[in-house]
């Protein structure tokens, strides 16, 4: 695996929220491949809540806050610790491709310091990074998460490559969200051995239009 900050592995963007609409479903997707996000919520979550309850239980979405600092120390304890995972810190500035198919069969990775990693498979997951954009009022300047770089030479290659390229937008919102009584588990296996615990009420930042 290779990342640009090893200490930054599961930093999360602005609020330490993992859930959410659309997303709560997709954490207990990832739950159900066995992946560790859920699980990990679940053991660092300061509140719980059940968000869009006045619809139909097809949309009712878990969230979680977490403590932003111990999610991002376990779950990198937790990379370090999977068999056969090394974590490499480098930045990846394009992929390499191969001449099959028109140059479209990707060989391995070049990092920014010219290195080359020989693959045969490679995942791209630069999350909010590849060609990252940040907008302050009328101020637009091109980073990853808060202070960190942005991907854009791995972004930029990936343009030339005829991909379908979209861009997600998020703005900020200022409420005070208190939490359900019952916890909402992302993880289906710690579901079974939740317990209440004393939750922390949240200010949420909002504004008025995007
Ligand atoms: C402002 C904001 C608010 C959000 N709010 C929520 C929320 O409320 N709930 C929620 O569930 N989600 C929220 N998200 C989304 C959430 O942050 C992302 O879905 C999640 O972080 C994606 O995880 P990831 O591991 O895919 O990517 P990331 O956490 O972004 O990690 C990507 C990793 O890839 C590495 N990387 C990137 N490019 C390269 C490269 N070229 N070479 C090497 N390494 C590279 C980076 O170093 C980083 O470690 C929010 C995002 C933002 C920006």
């Amino acid at each position: 695996m290779v990342t640009m900050n090893i200490d930054l592995i599961a930093q999360m963007s602005c609020n330490p929220a993992i859930g959410g609409i659309a997303k709560g479903h997709l954490v207990r997707e990832i739950d159900a491949l066995g992946g560790i996000m859920g699980e990990l919520t679940d053991s660092v979550g300061i509140q719980f809540r059940l968000l869009n309850t006045s619809r139909g239980p097809a949309v009712w979405s878990p969230r979680a806050q977490c403590d932003k600092k111990q999610y991002r120390i376990r779950m990198r304890e937790w990379l370090e610790n999977e068999p056969n995972l090394r974590i490499l810190q480098a930045e990846v500035a394009g992929l390499i491709l191969g001449d099959e198919a028109g140059g479209r069969i990707c060989r391995g990775v070049r990092l920014r310091d010219g290195r080359e990693l020989a693959a045969e498979s490679v995942v791209v997951t630069t999350g909010t990074f590849l060609n990252g954009l940040a907008h302050v009022g009328e101020t637009r300047y091109g980073c990853g998460r808060s202070g960190e770089a942005a991907s854009t030479q791995l972004g930029d290659q990936l343009r030339t490559l005829d991909l379908q390229c979209t861009r997600d937008a998020k703005t900020a919102r200022l409420t005070l969200d208190d939490p359900d009584e019952r916890r909402r588990m992302h993880a289906r296996v710690q579901m079974r051995r939740a317990r209440l615990t004393r939750q922390m009420p949240m200010s949420v930042a909002r504004t008025s239009r995007w």
